[in-house]
């Protein structure tokens, strides 16, 4: 290693300092990335019993000019901390209702709503202009949130839901399995979907009780007559699992990765 000045003070340097300085600049950086046109949005599809693509999950990316692709996981929490998740969430929520109502097929999309979004009681009427602007069919838009996001303020997140409903909007409560009191949200929230997490389908071949649990969480969804679907399928053993067990969706790496929407162009119709 050369021992120039940089280098001299990166060896003193602890990790967690680079780690929060790190932060500190990311969060600066972040403010000007919807300008800079540096967030993009990312697509995977989701498909059906018979493998037709029915859907995408819209799943949000940064293009740092320094740093390159930078993922969610990092970038979001920062976000929300520093207040800007509102923004960068409507912004999501625009520009992929404005490209999906150019599809030729009526495709749904899946938009991830952070916790913070959910407390925001403007969501409902920003959604519902979103909708009559881009003149997406509202039944096309699910909106995926997660247990935690219904844990932080029970009666505020329901009322926000309801509203959404009203709209004609779909609610899918993603991770299932992973959060807390995921039976009671089950009855006391009005959920069209559920998205069973990657760590019970990573485990399917292997681990008996995770079966066990997909094969549990699939009959519930069903039988509260909503729609099922299956996060991080990854092979075909994972995929016939899901098929003999009558899951109606599935979604991973197997059907497609997140892609730019023109790498899926062939399968919107354009
Ligand atoms: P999520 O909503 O659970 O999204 C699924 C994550 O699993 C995505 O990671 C996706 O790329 C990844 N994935 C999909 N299929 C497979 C697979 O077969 N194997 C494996 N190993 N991974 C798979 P990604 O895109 O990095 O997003 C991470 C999280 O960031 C998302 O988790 C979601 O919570 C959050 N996120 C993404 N986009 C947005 C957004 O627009 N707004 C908000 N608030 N959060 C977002
Ligand atoms: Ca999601
Ligand atoms: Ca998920
Ligand atoms: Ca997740």
């Amino acid at each position: 290693a050369k021992a120039d000045g940089s280098g001299v003070f990166r060896a003193f340097e602890t990790n967690v300092d680079r780690g929060l300085r790190d932060r500190r600049v990311l969060k600066q950086d972040l403010r000007a990335a919807i300008e800079r046109n540096e967030l993009k949005l990312f697509y995977q599809p989701q498909a059906d019993a018979s493998g037709e693509i029915h859907g995408f999950e819209v799943l949000l990316r940064w293009q740092h000019p320094e740093r390159g692709l930078v993922p969610p996981a990092v970038f979001v929490p920062l976000a929300e901390e520093s207040k800007q998740i509102d923004a960068i969430g409507e912004w999501v929520l625009t520009r992929a209702s404005q490209e999906a109502a150019r599809w030729p097929k009526p495709m749904q999309i899946a938009v991830n709503l952070s916790p913070v979004q959910l407390q925001n009681d403007g969501l409902p009427t920003f959604v519902a202009q979103i909708l009559r602007e881009t003149g997406l069919a509202p039944e096309r838009l699910e909106l995926e949130v997660t247990e935690t996001a219904l844990f932080d303020d029970f009666a505020r997140a329901n009322s926000t839901l309801q509203r959404l409903r009203i709209l004609g909007v779909k609610i899918a409560i993603d991770d299932f399995g992973t959060g807390y009191s995921s039976l009671a949200y089950l009855q006391e929230f009005p959920i069209d979907k559920i998205k069973i997490d990657r760590s019970f389908i990573s485990r399917v071949q292997e681990n008996n009780r995770s079966a066990a649990i997909v094969r549990a969480i699939i009959q519930l969804g069903l039988t509260l007559g909503m729609k099922v679907t299956a996060e991080g399928v990854e092979n075909e053993d994972q995929l016939n699992f899901l098929r003999g067990e009558g899951c109606p969706s599935v979604q991973g790496y197997l059907i497609g990765k997140p892609l730019p929407i023109g790498e899926y162009a062939h399968l919107v119709g354009g």
